[in-house]
């Protein structure tokens, strides 16, 4: 068979399936239309933006008494249980797409409203290698990416590294999280964060834990103003 009428085959296949088994809405589970992929466009917009995205790391309510590494912060959505199981179905029941429409929502954002011209690269948050093979994707990277095809600022998702396998942070405490991440994180070429201002990005910001570290081991790298992004604080 020649490899139009594979092609040719391949779209009826999906056609049929889309047929039988229309894609709904994993909100409201309306059907979707033809340009719309996982969440209609009507509960999109009703997912409520926080006022103000950016914040000073100093107004954030976590990491009490500890340093906090990074500058500010960026969030796009109020959290709710609706986003949430987004975020869920996105991580563990394997449909990386919804990380692309998280990620566009704040590409769109940050163009928008102007924020970051001045930002030099966008870092994601990296799996371990074993998580990564576990998952098959890293939601962050994709959000990282479809931010940066919108803004055009540079994704560098090779210069942080996960050094330690580390178990799910979900499953911790405050004093855990920070215990289960530290040292976790490694800077594998400290000439490309120097003197530049970073954005890292993750899913969700929790006890920002997570975020600190990272941002601890690309500011010891030189690196000069640093910036989580994520979906929503917790
Ligand atoms: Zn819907």
């Amino acid at each position: 068979m020649g490899r139009r009428l594979v092609r040719l085959a391949h779209s009826f296949f999906y056609a049929f399936i889309d047929f039988v088994y229309p894609p709904l809405c994993l909100v409201c589970y309306c059907r979707l239309e033809d340009d719309e992929r996982f969440v209609c466009e009507r509960c999109w917009t009703s997912f409520p933006l926080v006022e103000q995205p950016l914040l000073l790391a100093d107004q954030l309510d976590v990491l009490h008494n500890r340093k906090k590494y990074f500058d500010h912060s960026l969030v796009i959505f109020h959290y709710s249980e609706t986003i949430q199981n987004l975020i869920h179905l996105m991580k563990y029941k394997s449909l990386p797409g919804i990380a692309t429409l998280f990620g566009r929502a704040i590409g769109h954002l940050v163009q928008e409203r102007k924020i970051f011209y001045d930002l030099d690269m966008i870092i994601p948050v990296p799996l371990h290698s074993l998580r990564y093979r576990e998952r098959g994707f890293n939601q962050a990277t994709l959000i990282a990416r479809e931010i940066g095809r919108l803004t055009q600022i540079p994704v560098k998702d090779k210069v942080l590294k996960r050094i330690r396998y580390t178990r799910q942070q979900a499953k911790f405490n405050k004093e855990e999280r920070a215990e289960n991440v530290r040292n976790a994180f490694r800077v594998t070429d400290a000439s490309i964060v120097k003197e530049k201002n970073v954005a890292l990005v993750d899913d969700v910001l929790t006890t920002g834990s997570t975020m600190n570290e990272c941002a601890k081991v690309l500011r010891q790298c030189g690196a000069r103003q640093i910036t989580t992004i994520t979906i929503v604080r917790i």
